[in-house]
């Protein structure tokens, strides 16, 4: 075991179960700040949250801004590129074939 504590592992659940209420801003104000306090003394649970704040930044920045044609190009080029040699055509025909639903 290391040496956090049951109590500090059980308030990281506690925060993480809370954590999407707190960024989408739905959060109680005496509960944002039991996580921002948790935070503070947590570099995992910061990070977790930074990052997911990052991420649904970009989401909503996504959402408003459409893609410039270049990088849709370059986005499209890579995911094929990272298809191509792993996923050849018999496999991806046989995949599209197979039914929807399985009984
Ligand atoms: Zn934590």
């Amino acid at each position: 075991m290391t040496t956090r504590s049951r109590a500090a592992r059980d308030a990281c659940k506690d925060v993480l179960s809370r954590i999407s209420a707190y960024l989408d801003g739905d959060l109680p104000a005496p509960q944002c700040h039991d996580i921002e306090r948790h935070c503070r003394d947590c570099p995992a649970c910061t990070e977790l949250t930074r990052g997911l704040r990052e991420t649904i930044g970009l989401c909503q920045e996504a959402g408003r801004t459409p893609l410039p044609d270049a990088v849709r190009r370059r986005a499209r080029a890579s995911v094929q590129a990272l298809l191509a040699p792993t996923a050849p055509q018999t496999k991806r025909r046989r995949e599209q074939a197979r039914p929807p639903r399985r009984s």
